[in-house]
């Protein structure tokens, strides 16, 4: 069966080595956030999240970072390019361009997930265009 990234019933086990030459399959699934992490990123300042997360998300998602706030859960959802792949995803090398600052959930993946211990790893040459 195919791998389908919407689908974590056709996802393969984790094993160590399969995120080699993989096309980034984990990174084209929405990414949610924290205020830490966009401090991390260097996209907000504490100054400004201890002001009003409200006011900050309204500011990132006018520079295009996030795409969704949760003010009950004070989750941010980072921006999708074309509604797929994470911003910070390079479109050609599929990798991360942020790797050393890059949030948590990224660094987690697929400890937690839609599917823990599966992920949508597919070849780079075989990945959706
Ligand atoms: S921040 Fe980096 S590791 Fe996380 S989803 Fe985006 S490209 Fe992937």
């Amino acid at each position: 069966m195919a791998v389908d990234v919407g689908r974590p019933s056709t996802w393969i086990k984790y094993r160590s080595g399969l995120c080699q030459g993989c096309w980034g399959g984990c990174c084209t699934l929405p990414v949610e956030v924290s205020a830490v992490d966009l401090f991390r990123l260097e996209l907000a300042t504490e100054d400004e999240a201890a002001a009003s997360l409200k006011k900050l998300a309204r500011r990132l998602e006018k520079d295009g970072v996030i795409q969704h706030f949760n003010p009950r859960t004070q989750v941010f959802t980072l921006e999708q390019r074309h509604g797929r792949d994470c911003i910070f995803l390079d479109a050609k090398t599929r990798l991360c361009t942020v790797y050393e600052k890059r949030p948590e959930v990224c660094r987690k993946f697929p400890r937690i997930g839609p599917r823990p211990g599966w992920c949508p790893a597919m070849p780079k040459a075989q990945g959706p265009r």
